[in-house]
C-alpha cells in the first residue's frame, strides 16, 4: 500500500469515526439545549477523539479471526460451496440465488477483478458469505520467486481489505497447487489454504446439466464443492442445485464455518488431502 494510501485510509476512518462519534453527542446535545454551555462541551470532546480511539477505529480495519460459526456442522449436515475467480458482473445474480435459498458460500477472487466490482464485492461480504484470497492475477504459485508470491497475495489482500474493510484469513491456491514455500508465505500471512473434494470441471464443461449432476452426485457431509462465478452455466445450476440438496437437509455454510472457526494459518484443508484430487471427507 502507498503511503498517499494509507493517508486516504486513516482520513476515511477518521471520518467514519467521527459521524459515528456524532450521533450520541448529537443527540445529547439536543437534550441538553437549554444549558448550551454544557451541550457545547459534550460537541467539543466529541470532536477530539483520543489516541486510544484512534487506535480502536484503525485496529477495526486490520485482519480479524474468523467469525464464531453459525451453523454447528457437528450436529448438521453442512456442505461448503465455493467460486472462484470472480468477482464480475454476474456474480450479482449469483448473490440473488444464495440470497433466496439462504445459503452462503465463500468466494476466491482474484485482486484483478475487485476495483472494477466493488459492490459486489461488498454484498457478498455484507450478505454473510466468506471472502478469500486467489491471487491477483491468477499466477501459478508454485516454482515462483518469493517476492512474486507474496506480490500476488498481498495485493489481493490490500484491494479486498479497501473495497470491504476485512482481510481474508482463507486462500485457494491457483491450480490447487502449493510447496513448501507457499506454505510458509500463507502462514505468515495468516492465510489457511482451502482446497476442494467435489470438482465440477465447470471451467471446461460448461454445461448445468452436468454441474447439478457432479454437485448432487459427489455431495456428502463436510465435502466442499469447487465452482466458478464467471461461468454463466454454472450460475444457472445453482437454483436446481440448492432446492435438492435443502430438501436432502444441508446447511449451506462458508468454509470456516464448516470447520467451526479453527482453520490454522498455512495448514491445506480438508486436511487428509496430500493432492488436490478429490477424496471423501472425514465426518464432521
Ligand atoms: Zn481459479
Amino acid at each position: 500500500m502507498t503511503n498517499d494510501e494509507n493517508d486516504k485510509n486513516d482520513k476515511d476512518e477518521k471520518i467514519g469515526f467521527l459521524q459515528r462519534r456524532w450521533v450520541l453527542p448529537a443527540a445529547l446535545g439536543a437534550a441538553v439545549l437549554v444549558g448550551g454551555v454544557v451541550g457545547a462541551g459534550v460537541f467539543l470532546l466529541a470532536g477530539s477523539p483520543s489516541h486510544e480511539d484512534r487506535s480502536a477505529a484503525h485496529r477495526a480495519a486490520k485482519p480479524r479471526p474468523a467469525a464464531p460459526a453459525k451453523v454447528d456442522c457437528h450436529v448438521r449436515k453442512c456442505i461448503a460451496l465455493t467460486f472462484d475467480d470472480g468477482p464480475v458482473t454476474g456474480t450479482a445474480k449469483l448473490l440473488d440465488i444464495l440470497k433466496a435459498h439462504g445459503a452462503h458460500a465463500t468466494f476466491f477472487v482474484l485482486g484483478q477483478q475487485v476495483a472494477n466490482n466493488q459492490d459486489i464485492l461488498k454484498r457478498e461480504a455484507t450478505e454473510g458469505h466468506q471472502i478469500g484470497n486467489h491471487t491477483f492475477d491468477h499466477a501459478k504459485l508454485t516454482g515462483a520467486p518469493k517476492a512474486k508470491v507474496e506480490d500476488e497475495l498481498i495485493r489481493t489482500q490490500e484491494a479486498i481489505l479497501q473495497a470491504t474493510g476485512t482481510t481474508p484469513t482463507v486462500m485457494r491456491p491457483t491450480y490447487g497447487y502449493s510447496d513448501k514455500q507457499l506454505n510458509g508465505i500463507a502462514k505468515e500471512m495468516g492465510l489457511a489454504q482451502i482446497l476442494w473434494t467435489v470438482d465440477t470441471l465447470d471451467w471446461k464443461d460448461r454445461n448445468t446439466a452436468l454441474v447439478t449432476k457432479r454437485v448432487l452426485a459427489g455431495a456428502k457431509p463436510g465435502h466442499i464443492v469447487i465452482m466458478h462465478d464467471i461461468r454463466p452455466t454454472s450460475v444457472a445450476a445453482m437454483p436446481g442445485i440448492l432446492d435438492a440438496l435443502t430438501k436432502q437437509g444441508y446447511a449451506f455454510v462458508t468454509v470456516s464455518e464448516l470447520y467451526g472457526g479453527t482453520l490454522v494459518p498455512g495448514d491445506r484443508y480438508p486436511p487428509f488431502l496430500g493432492s488436490p484430487t478429490a477424496g471423501p471427507a472425514p465426518p464432521m
